[in-house]
């Protein structure tokens, strides 16, 4: 006997009319690249961050000139109850614009200086584990709320942004951070299986080493052109490189993709 597809699995990279899509971290680096994909491929949008406004603002701008609707919205993700009314603006906004809130980027993270555990600071764990693990927790647990058939959602897509520290451990670095990541792999594949049946698919994207500002905020500017040699690529990534493989993993064409991590690492 055939197969039996589900209705709705032509694949296409293009979202469905209407559809909004939430990116935490959005005013610069990966999540603005993603942003400016997925406005691309028909996505309205949402944008989170924590504290540069006229960048995101900016982000917006050139989504606007994309066609799309587009917003900024101040939010600390480590913070549960902003990120409760940062989703509660987003109810307001899709009822407002006819809109229906199908995807999430769980995309917001941080880095710190590069430390031995031995030499680290209980704030910064507490930070590390509070925006990086919690955050995502916390923003997927709002977009289930809303996109489970479960909870009488249409469904949607969600996708953690991990990173290939999580498997690699980054000693000297910040094992604190790849700890994060590799829990985010793991909340990847519970999270797809939780909720398979629900119409919402979870995956996540694992960044190598791409040249994002996030280096600088960790004292390395230079880092990601200085670990070119141990690239098999002999390069950093660019935003858009993983920005893509983001939008893909939230599109219809991912129809059938659920509790993957997809390495964008250069074959690091
Ligand atoms: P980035 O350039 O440093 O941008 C980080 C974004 O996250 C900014 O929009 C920032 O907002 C926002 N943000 C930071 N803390 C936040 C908080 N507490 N609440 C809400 N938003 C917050 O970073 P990126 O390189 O694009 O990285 C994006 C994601 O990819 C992160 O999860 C990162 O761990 C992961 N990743 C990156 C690399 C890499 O080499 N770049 C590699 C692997 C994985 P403001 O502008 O307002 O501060």
């Amino acid at each position: 006997m055939p197969a039996t597809l589900h209705p709705a699995s032509t694949p296409t990279h293009l979202a469905a009319a209407g559809s909004l899509l939430l990116i935490t971290g959005g005013s610069r680096g990966i999540g603005a690249a993603t942003a400016r994909l997925a406005a691309q491929a028909g996505w309205h949008v949402v944008l989170g961050y924590a504290s540069d406004a006229a960048a995101a603002e900016a982000v917006v701008a050139e989504l606007h000139a994309l066609g799309v609707m587009a917003w900024a919205l101040q939010a600390d993700v480590a913070d549960e109850a902003a990120v409760g009314r940062l989703f509660s603006q987003v109810d307001t906004l899709c009822a407002r614009n006819a809109l229906v809130l199908r995807g999430l980027a769980n995309n917001a993270g941080v880095v710190d200086r590069a430390q031995r555990l031995d030499e680290m600071s209980g704030e910064r764990l507490r930070r590390m584990v509070a925006v990086n693990l919690l955050g995502s927790l916390y923003c997927a647990r709002e977009a289930v709320r809303r996109m489970s058939t479960r909870h009488g959602g249409t469904g949607g897509a969600i996708v953690n942004l991990s990173s290939v520290a999580g498997r690699l451990g980054a000693p000297g670095q910040y094992v604190d951070y790849a700890a994060t990541k590799g829990a985010i792999d793991t909340f990847t594949l519970g999270l797809a299986r939780e909720v398979a049946t629900e119409g919402v698919r979870v995956n996540a994207v694992r960044p190598g080493v791409i040249d994002t500002e996030i280096h600088a905020s960790g004292g390395q500017p230079e880092r990601a052109w200085q670990l070119a040699p141990q690239i098999p690529m002999q390069r950093p990534g660019a935003a858009d490189e993983v920005a893509q493989a983001v939008v893909w993993l939230l599109s219809p064409a991912a129809s059938y993709t659920t509790g993957a991590v997809l390495d964008v690492t250069g074959g690091r």
